[in-house]
């Protein structure tokens, strides 16, 4: 008989007043006794609509069949089948828009939690398991992947299982792209980043950092020494900012540099060179995860007040249901409805406040919600030493202006074949933030499955 509780089991967290001061996990994981209950909430329906919400298509009722009879190891070496990065997707992947957004215990109540359950599986493997892929015989085809982002290491994960000699360019100084510079160590710890990654250095991935593609090498270079195709998972890290008055004052960050002096160059450590300003009232704009992930990690860097200014309302805001709540719960304030107009700086040229105004919504835009209209004179100023501007990225310009055939759209975002994903220039595919703009993490892996295949497919009939 399935368990017809309702409800999700319960997952464990640390308590808000003391995770807001540290940067420990936020989610401490399922004990064994919650995964089988949990797992054996599943129908195991037949038609399977949870896999259609997966973009790597997981096996899940077969992974949560093992689960549900305690076999930890068999369900992850399931989920291994077609994701390579399981611990990292059991806690980063958007499951209520894909897998558990289709799964039917959700339509009389909560879904089947199969992000932790996924979660679950991997941790279970990496505590318990010392066994590692062997590396497959070579088919001896070279093939570069540009970027270690989740896009890159999943083309590169199932290049390499299927013989081919692979090595991974990354223009930082660690493998990880996003997993490791901008999603904070609190949600996604790095040492799970580096265990995944090592699982793919078993399979042979070879991965060299501080080469920048476009600068120290071409992918003209690349091709004459010898890689055969070249898979681009460059992302989109490239922010945007308003335009308004004061953006250039001291104290004024976009998310993607305060993020990464923070996760990246352990800001918040001691003795690390690349401290953040000491702030006391921070405020952030934007409504997306991005904006989530700043607010939290600028409360944990001691800042009395951190505001998040949106100009729509909470209904509109893009972040995860999960991510708002738990900044709510550790005490980030939301301005809705607020705008800023302009950022104010003192005498010596550093932040000392930021002017807003109230906005109220009219008729729905070309994205389907309804578009903010500012209120005429209700403008009011935000005392804050520090502003952090969430407001989306696009690709950088670099490998498109370095590289012949290949063409982007007015966004920036590389042109694909969907289905194939090569780009306009044979022999080149891409994937991820670098073609959709920013997106998701288990997106940019099913893409970086897909243009994998499609190298495959492309080299086999050279
Ligand atoms: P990236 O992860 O951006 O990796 C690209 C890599 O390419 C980087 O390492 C970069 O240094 C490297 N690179 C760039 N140019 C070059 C070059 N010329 N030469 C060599 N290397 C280069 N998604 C979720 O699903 N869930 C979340 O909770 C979530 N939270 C997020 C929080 C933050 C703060 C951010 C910024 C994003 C978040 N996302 C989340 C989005 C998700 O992380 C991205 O969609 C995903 O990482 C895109 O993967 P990618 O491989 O395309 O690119
Ligand atoms: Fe769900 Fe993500 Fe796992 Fe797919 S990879 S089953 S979308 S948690
Ligand atoms: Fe199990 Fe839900 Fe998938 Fe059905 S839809 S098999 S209940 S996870």
């Amino acid at each position: 008989m399935p368990n017809m509780n309702p409800n999700k089991t319960a997952m464990p967290v640390q308590d808000p007043k003391e995770r807001a001061r540290n940067f420990e996990e936020v989610a401490l994981g399922y004990t064994e006794e919650m995964a089988v209950s949990e797992a054996q909430r599943c129908l195991q329906c037949k038609h399977m609509p949870c896999v259609s919400g997966c973009p790597v298509n997981v096996h899940i009722p077969e992974f949560i069949a093992k689960m549900a009879q305690g076999d930890f190891e068999g369900a992850y070496q399931v989920i291994g089948l077609t994701n390579g990065l399981p611990a990292i997707c059991g806690r980063v992947c958007p499951q209520e828009n894909q897998c558990e957004g289709k799964c039917v215990r959700g339509i009389k109540g909560e879904p089947v939690g199969i992000g932790r359950l996924e979660r679950f599986a991997a941790d279970w493997h990496m505590a318990h398991s010392q066994a590692q892929p062997e590396k497959p015989a070579s088919n001896g085809h070279k093939v570069a992947v540009i970027g270690a982002g989740p896009s890159g290491l999943t083309c590169a994960g199932d290049l390499a299982k299927l013989g081919y000699e692979v090595t991974v360019f990354e223009a930082f100084h660690t493998p990880g792209g996003v997993l490791d510079y901008g999603i904070p160590e609190f949600r996604l710890p790095k040492e799970i980043v580096r265990r995944e990654i090592d699982t793919l250095r078993h399979l042979g991935v070879e991965i060299m950092t501080n080469m920048v593609i476009g600068k120290v090498l071409s992918i003209d270079e690349l091709e004459q020494q010898g890689y055969e195709a070249v898979f681009i998972g460059s992302g989109a890290g490239l922010p945007s900012f308003m335009g308004i008055e004061g953006e250039a004052l001291v104290g004024v960050y976009s998310a993607n540099e305060y993020l990464t002096r923070v996760n990246l160059m352990k800001a918040y450590l001691p003795g690390y060179a690349t401290p953040v300003k000491p702030s006391k009232r921070v405020a952030v704009v934007g409504g997306g995860n991005v904006a989530m992930d700043a607010a939290r990690s600028a409360l944990r860097m001691g800042a009395e007040k951190v505001y998040i200014v949106y100009r729509r309302s909470l209904e509109e805001m893009p972040a995860r249901r999960e991510e708002i709540e738990h900044a709510m719960e550790e005490g980030v304030e939301f301005h809705l409805l607020n705008n800023p107009v302009k950022i104010l700086g003192d005498e010596n040229g550093w932040v000392k406040g930021m002017e807003c105004i109230e906005m109220e919504l009219g008729e729905p835009d070309e994205s389907g919600r309804r578009r903010p209209i500012e209120k005429k004179g209700s403008n009011f100023t935000l005392e804050v030493d520090t502003v952090i501007m969430a407001l989306g990225t696009s690709p950088n310009p670099l490998l498109r202006s370095t590289t012949p055939g290949l063409e982007a759209n007015r966004k920036g975002c590389l042109v694909v074949n969907e289905e194939t994903m090569q780009t306009t220039r044979e022999g080149v595919y891409a994937g991820g933030d670098a073609v959709t703009g920013a997106a998701t993490v288990i997106l940019a892996m099913g893409a970086g499955k897909t243009a994998a295949a499609s190298i495959d497919e492309y080299l086999k009939n050279q």
